[in-house]
């Protein structure tokens, strides 16, 4: 009979916390796994006490959903998606509505949702973002893919997201084939250039200004009371104040060379794919690059040379105050440079992309929540068609505050022989971004000069011409 509001294919650590968060909001689940025996000992355990339902094949499971048939996939990314689709496909039937919640590449969700639409079938691929907790308690969820299938999960979606304010889910339509996926993957890269700007504050903090963990821990407390109040930034506080059982710190115990997943990187390749500078989130991914060669760098450090020790006479008060400024200006940049991507995406494969969506959904529920990406939603609120969130009024004059104390935290960092490819990489886009002119008309003669590539007058756009820079023949 059919009795379970919609199903859950993968019962792995995001699985079994996404059927019980459906669970607590009223749905009847109904789970299923490749392993059968997970299924039992998912129901006899975790599940247990709970309204959610099993099944011991695909074909159970489907003759036990209402109409049209809502079913999850929460598996390993890849094949295994394929697989399961192969295998459902002849099982459902037209309007019927498959939803792929993994980490899948936006191009794989754009060729299933296309192969499906052909055969009847809603396909939905939505990026599901903050780990187990968030897949429990309220993920931000970012559903996109055939728009028919939305009234249909809607409620589902919306009513297990996360919320934030006065109760406004961080979950919205996104748009067409992958942009969901294509959106969690922004979010993903933009969450590495969080993470290393923070990183950045700290290494400005220890080795300019000497602070010790507790004190830097206090800032960082401080500054989550600021703009920068966001879940990176308490992190990092209470990482900070963490002892070993030692009594010591534990961080600077740990050993600085960073792994990657490879989604920041995916953004960074989409970047360069098309054309987009964003250059913070490239610079987030590289930093860790650099950062895993700690036996090479070891070598280096005995035999690479930097500045005469720098000795800090200024004021360490403001200079702290000039490391937050930075910080959040930074930040501005790269979330106005993932905008300039999620645009550019938008333009190639033509989606119609909700921004001010966008930023709400990341507002809560996920790593880079924070309060910040409410004025971004407040920004796209105020103008929709807003070209670059650095135009906004709002951010503008965010940025201009802050532009003296970044130049300082940029300059000391630099003649303190700090790597700080963030920060740096953000005012030389910002500066980049501000500059009518840029020395770009030298490479335009250049490629003339040894290719015959042509060039443009400023006075004349349109009109190509080639110029003879030797003379010769
Ligand atoms: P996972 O380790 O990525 O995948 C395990 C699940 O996939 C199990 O149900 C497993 O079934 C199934 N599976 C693996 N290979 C399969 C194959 N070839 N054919 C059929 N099923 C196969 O689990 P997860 O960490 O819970 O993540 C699920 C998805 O959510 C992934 O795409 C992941 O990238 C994404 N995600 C994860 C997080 C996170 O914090 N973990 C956050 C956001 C998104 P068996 O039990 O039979 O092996």
């Amino acid at each position: 009979m059919a009795q379970a509001d919609i199903a859950l294919i993968g019962l792995a650590v995001m699985g079994q916390n996404l059927i019980l968060n459906m669970n607590d909001h009223g749905f009847v689940v109904c789970a299923f796994n490749r392993t059968v025996s997970k299924v039992d000992e998912f129901l006899a355990n975790e599940a247990k006490g709970t309204k959610v339902i099993g099944a011991h094949s695909l074909e159970e499971m489907v003759s036990k959903l209402k109409k049209p048939r809502r079913i999850i996939l929460l598996v390993k990314a890849g094949q295994a998606v394929d697989d399961f689709i192969e295998k459902l496909v002849p099982l459902l039937d037209a309007g019927d509505i498959i939803i792929d919640g993994g980490n899948s590449e936006y191009r794989d969700t754009t060729r299933r949702c296309q192969d499906l639409k052909a055969k009847g079938i809603l396909f939905v691929g939505s990026g599901v973002s903050g780990g187990e907790d968030g897949a429990r308690y309220g993920p931000s969820l970012m559903p996109g893919g055939n728009k028919e299938a939305w009234p249909h999960i809607k409620t589902v979606f919306q009513g297990i997201a996360a919320k934030v304010g006065t109760g406004e889910p961080c979950c919205d339509w996104v748009g067409e084939e992958g942009a969901g996926h294509f959106v969690k993957m922004v979010h993903n890269g933009i969450e590495y250039g969080d993470m290393q700007l923070i990183c950045e504050a700290y290494h400005l903090m220890k080795d300019i200004l000497g602070m010790e963990h507790n004190e830097m821990a206090q800032a960082f407390e401080e500054w989550n009371k600021t703009e920068l109040d966001s879940f990176l930034i308490e992190i990092t506080a209470n990482i900070l104040k963490f002892k070993d059982s030692d009594g010591t710190p534990l961080l600077p115990k740990i050993r600085d060379s960073a792994g990657q997943k490879g989604t920041g990187k995916w953004t960074a390749i989409s970047a360069l794919e098309y054309g987009m500078p964003v250059t913070l989130i490239g610079e987030a991914v590289f930093a860790r690059c650099l950062s895993s060669l700690k036996d090479e760098r070891i070598q280096a450090s005995k035999k690479l040379k930097g500045p005469q020790k720098f000795q800090f006479k200024g004021d360490k008060k403001s200079f702290l105050e000039d490391i937050r400024k930075a910080l959040y200006a930074s930040k501005i940049i790269s979330y106005a440079q993932g905008f300039m991507l999620l645009k550019q995406a938008a333009t190639e494969f033509g989606w119609t992309l909700n921004y001010g969506g966008i930023a709400l959904m990341w507002r809560g529920g996920c790593i880079i929540r924070s309060v910040f990406l409410g004025k971004i939603k407040d920004a796209f609120d105020r103008n929709p068609g807003l070209q670059n969130l650095l135009l906004d009024d709002f951010f503008k004059s965010a940025v201009e505050s802050c532009q003296d104390s970044w130049r300082r935290a940029v300059g000391a960092g630099v003649q303190a022989g700090i790597p700080m490819p963030c920060f740096t990489t953000a005012l030389s886009f910002y500066d980049g971004y501000r500059h009518d002119m840029l020395p770009a008309n030298l490479i335009q003669a250049q490629r003339d000069y040894f290719g015959a590539h042509t060039y443009e007058l400023l006075t004349k756009p349109g009109t190509f011409i080639h110029t003879n820079w030797t003379g010769h023949g």
